[in-house]
């Protein structure tokens, strides 16, 4: 273009990267937000539809969209619109623009949609309408042309609490769960545990995901975590560890898989299907082998085979242990006889039951320390966020980062303290952040008094003085331009998780679900 190449060079570097990322997060009333405004054209509303489909199982569908700028008025752009929004099941369409109000609603009845729609001049006008839409249980798709400023309709939809999230990198999730699904053998299937919130990532999220990724089975702890991933919609197996009496009811209403370890709890189950009329419920034996957690004896399985042989009522899908010791090479022969128990026990199983089952006993760290435990299935947990496994670190990526912002800044005089019972002390005139996080976010008050480090423009800081319930100081003197409002990294990249974890003498797993409720999630994918 006959312009100077070094001028160009020096321009480029003015350039500000452009945030192409899909963003996800929860909404008023229940409703989930899919904020997509930083481009619009047809293919992008094709994979940013097709997320949404992805994600919104049990939820209204609904598309907010703007005209495309660029485009122009052509009727076959709008043709290819509705009929990516039919395909995709969209139950309400929200057009904003003078050419969608001036194309659509002609074509949508021409067409005999069912879409219910209405449409606006421009993003002022709808937002007056905004509360009358009363947004609930909705998937909200939000998609429009930089020029339609829709962050104003983003915001009045976020579920407005304070500044510190949990980043979710669904790219991250989705590597890491192929890069396990290559270290297993063709037909090697994978449960994924997704117990405890996914590890605090959000159940019917990572859920979803993995279904779509063709996970072959979920694992929870309890029932009730079960029931809400079916209420997301969510059609794969899932096991429950742990089901308990009083939601035998729930499990059986809502297709989970009892783990059953007892012959107590073996009766009740029983009982509890053959009253309700059911037959062949699925169900997995555990079998102790070295945990000493839940489990049925190995010398049960004489017994076992009486009352599994011939049962109408139960079926046994599978037959699993759990490792105690995986990751710890000092243990590995106690590992190995772990499995040598399981296969002896399920052999026996097998021949006397006279039936196939899955027989599964690897979870993360064995899946990547020993490929000879895969069997018919593993149970992998820890490594789908990028953690726990070192001889994985550089393939695996690290798929969360916990952030906040700083409240105050302030200069501190040398020999004055900070935070209760004057525990930090400022050895020197000292500028100290006031960052919007504290052992309430599930930001351990262990990290007080220098153990804890945050980064705050990729530089590390250290925390003075107590972790306080809402807050947290540090001390970012050495760091050079730090602004109230600057984004704190409390771990993710650059900082990890296993590094703040063993300052404080815990493990990632404690971390990751000890960040509380009121942290928002954030999901993304690019
Ligand atoms: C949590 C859990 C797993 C997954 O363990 P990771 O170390 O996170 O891979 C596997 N099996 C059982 C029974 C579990 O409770």
């Amino acid at each position: 273009m006959n312009t100077d190449i070094h001028k160009l060079k020096e321009r480029m570097k003015t350039l500000q990267p452009v945030n192409m990322r899909l963003e996800f997060k929860k909404g008023i009333n229940n409703s989930i937000i899919i904020n997509d405004s930083y481009s619009a054209d047809i293919d992008s509303l094709s994979i940013a539809l097709h997320f949404l489909q992805q994600q919104a199982k049990g939820f209204t569908k609904t598309v907010l969209l703007s005209d495309f700028v660029q485009a122009g008025r052509s009727n076959s752009l709008y043709e290819n619109i509705l009929e990516q929004l039919q395909k995709h099941k969209i139950n309400r369409f929200i057009g904003v623009g003078e050419q969608m109000q001036a194309v659509m609603p002609a074509l949508m009845a021409e067409k005999n949609s069912r879409i219910k729609a209405n449409f606006y001049l421009n993003t002022h006008e709808f937002a007056q309408h905004f509360h009358s839409f009363n947004f609930k249980d909705e998937a909200i798709l939000i998609k429009g042309a930089r020029v339609f400023r829709f962050e104003e309709i983003a915001t009045l939809l976020e579920q407005k609490v304070h500044q510190t999230v949990l980043e979710i990198n669904l790219n991250a999730i989705v590597h890491n769960f192929k890069m396990f699904q290559q270290m297993l053998k063709p037909a090697t299937k994978m449960m994924v545990m997704v117990k405890a919130f996914a590890y605090g990532s959000g159940g019917t999220e990572i859920a979803n995901l993995l279904q779509y990724h063709k996970a072959d089975y979920l694992g929870v702890a309890y029932a009730d975590e079960g029931v809400e991933i079916r209420k997301a919609g969510i059609s794969i197996p899932v096991m429950v560890l742990n089901p308990e009496e009083n939601a035998f009811d729930a499990i059986t209403d809502h297709l989970l898989e009892a783990d059953l370890f007892s012959f107590d709890q073996l009766d009740l189950f029983e009982k509890h299907v053959q009253q309700n009329g059911l037959k062949n419920y699925p169900v997995h034996i555990e079998i102790e082998t070295g945990m000493n957690r839940l489990g049925f004896n190995v010398s049960d399985t004489t017994t076992l085979i009486k009352r599994f042989k011939n049962n109408k009522f139960l079926k046994v899908q599978s037959v699993f242990s759990h490792l105690a010791a995986s990751e710890d090479q000092v243990e590995d022969a106690f590992t190995i006889r772990q499995y040598e128990l399981l296969i002896k026990a399920a052999a026996e199983l097998r021949k006397g039951i006279g039936y196939d089952f899955l027989r599964h006993i690897a979870n993360s760290s064995a899946i990547v320390r020993f490929p000879s435990l895969q069997l018919d299935m593993v149970r992998l947990g820890i490594g789908l966020y990028g953690v726990g496994s070192k001889q994985l670190s550089n393939q695996l990526q690290p798929a969360l980062t916990l952030k906040s912002t700083i409240a105050q800044l302030k200069q501190v005089k040398k020999g004055e303290t900070v935070s209760y019972n004057r525990r930090g002390v400022a050895l020197q005139n000292s500028l100290i952040a006031t960052v919007r996080i504290g052992y309430a976010d599930g930001y351990s008050r262990r990290l007080s008094n220098g153990v804890g480090q945050m980064l705050v423009n990729g530089q590390k800081a250290p925390v003075i003085g107590t972790v306080c319930m809402d807050m947290v100081m540090i001390d970012v003197t050495k760091i050079k331009g730090v602004k109230e409002g600057d984004e704190v990294i409390a771990f993710g990249d650059g900082l990890h998780i296993e590094d703040v974890a063993k300052s404080i003498d815990t493990i990632p797993y404690e971390i990751m679900t000890g960040i509380s409720q009121r942290v928002k999630r954030v999901y993304w994918s690019e």
